[in-house]
């Protein structure tokens, strides 16, 4: 039975129970000669904010055009969509669209509701969103509040089904069940996959060189151009799903002749899917970030349709216009340290690229750890160069801790994730930047560049420094930063 029959996804826990939200200690060394196990039942004695799983959710919901995303909860729930209409408006416009909002509604449950049960409310809003609206298709999604008083979303859209004319998916994102944010792409794959793809016998005919990228919520338009522009220098073409994907396009996936992942926390549960019912298979390994990953995904894609040598010879041309383009830029970055913060494999396959351009990884802070890491930690721990791993989903305080005794050259960190370390008069680059490259072999020219500027131009940093204020005592710096890490039961 697969996971999609239900109408539950599962936890990303139970999924992958290795996975990790709690971790501190130096890497390197150690972790080549097996000392540095993350430990998956850890956790805190103290934790200090935390990302729910509705915030990436919402990052993908709002930018499908013609949909409407209908909030059932509390008013305040998943209102950080309000932060990322900025980013939806930027890609429709970028993709050829009228730069349009998102459309984003919530039934606002009340203290009545709690009491009552609020189906009536999601069922009357159904209603009326696709009068409103009339949109291809109402994201209904279950926050916390009707997780807790069992509402059941299913059966609401099931009701009204035959009153409207966008089709409706359920999408379960209860933020209470998972504290691994990654559950976020399960969720919006499990609805998309229960509700958008067709019956294996109705599907498109196979695409002998269509190949599914699957995107992700924070790369941009610049990094899917790179990425079919790579592509096509081997005779492919890619389609990319799920962001800023008509919900029509997406039966098109069941018909490429590969999926590979940009990241592959963020894939795993589709692409299995499709490889399971529609017989597409997969390459989910390497995140197209830096030169040599960015060669190893290209040739994972070859190897699998049969054009190994060319994806290999693609690759090299890439490869040595790349470096030359680099050499000038590659003084200014010698033996600078450098902090990395973001998602598992984001932070780390950026820590191979800062690496190849000649930087020192002091410390990389992931916001959790899964299994599919190991392949790009080992890519890091190679040299024996030791450097801080932290797995922390936020917690600013440990951030904080490590930053003042590392004292890094540069951080580099998500769009809303810069402060603390702007605050300590580091120098700052945003890690992903959806008007900028990132992914490729442009993205890594993109990066050197903008870290250039950054670093030779420290002044703004270097003020926030001085007058730039952090909430904690002097008490709590001279601690060890990881001191509220506990080991789970059983582990050391
Ligand atoms: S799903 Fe839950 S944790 Fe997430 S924003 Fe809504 S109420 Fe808060």
């Amino acid at each position: 039975m697969s996971y999609l029959d239900s109408k539950i996804p599962p936890l990303r826990e139970h999924r992958h129970p290795e996975t990790s939200l709690a971790h501190g200690s130096e890497y390197g060394g150690r972790r080549s000669r097996g000392e540095c196990p993350v430990m998956s039942r850890a956790d805190r004695s103290f934790t200090q904010g935390s990302i729910c799983p509705l915030l990436p959710a919402l990052g993908i919901m709002t930018s499908l055009p013609d949909t409407v995303v209908l909030l059932h909860g509390s008013v305040g729930c998943g209102t950080c969509a309000a932060g990322n209409n900025v980013n939806v408006r930027a890609g429709r416009a970028q993709r050829g669209g009228a730069p349009s909002d998102a459309v984003w509604v919530s039934t606002s449950l009340g203290e009545m509701n709690v009491i009552n049960g609020g189906d009536a409310k999601l069922r009357e809003a159904i209603v009326e969103a696709d009068r409103r609206y009339s949109p291809k298709v109402i994201l209904a999604v279950s926050g916390c509040l009707p997780g807790v008083i069992g509402d059941d979303i299913d059966a609401a859209a099931e009701a009204v089904k035959g009153q409207v004319r966008a089709r409706i998916l359920p999408v379960h994102c209860e933020g209470f069940k998972s504290r691994f944010m990654a559950t976020a792409y399960d969720v919006i794959y499990h609805a998309v996959g229960r509700g958008l793809m067709p019956a294996p016998e109705s599907a498109p005919p196979r695409d002998p060189r269509a190949v599914n990228v699957m995107n992700v919520g924070s790369m941009g338009l610049a990094d899917e151009r790179e990425l079919s522009r790579i592509l096509e220098s081997v005779g492919l073409k890619a389609n990319f799903f799920p962001v800023f994907s008509d919900p029509d396009s997406f039966p098109r996936a069941a018909s490429a002749a590969l999926s590979v992942s940009v990241c592959p926390t963020h894939d795993d549960y589709f692409l299995g899917h499709l490889e399971e019912k529609y017989g597409v298979p997969r390459v989910i390994r390497h995140m197209p970030i830096g030169i040599g990953n960015t060669s190893s995904w290209l040739a994972d894609v070859g190897e699998a349709l049969g054009l190994g040598a060319e994806a290999r010879a693609a690759a090299a041309r890439e490869e040595e216009a790349l470096r030359e383009a680099l050499s000038g830029y590659l003084p200014l970055f010698a033996g600078k340290r450098a902090f990395i913060s973001a998602g598992e494999y984001r932070s780390l396959a950026t820590a191979s690229l800062l690496k190849e351009l000649g930087f020192k990884v002091c410390g990389i802070r992931s916001f959790h750890f899964d299994s599919f890491a190991e392949t790009e930690l080992g890519k890091l721990s190679g040299d024996g160069e030791a450097f801080v791993f932290n797995v922390a989903n936020v917690q600013p305080f440990e951030e904080a801790n490590l930053l003042r005794r590392l004292r890094p050259d540069l951080f580099l960190g998500h769009m809303h994730g810069n402060s603390t370390a702007s605050r300590l008069g580091i120098p700052c680059q945003v890690i992903y930047n959806t008007g900028y490259g990132y992914l490729g072999y442009r993205g890594a020219w993109d990066l050197a560049r903008r870290l250039a500027r950054k670093l030779s131009r420290p002044g703004l940093y270097r003020r926030l420094g001085r007058f730039g204020r952090l909430p904690y005592r002097e008490s709590w710096y001279s601690q060890e930063p990881f001191s509220r890490i506990r080991a789970g039961e059983g582990e050391a």
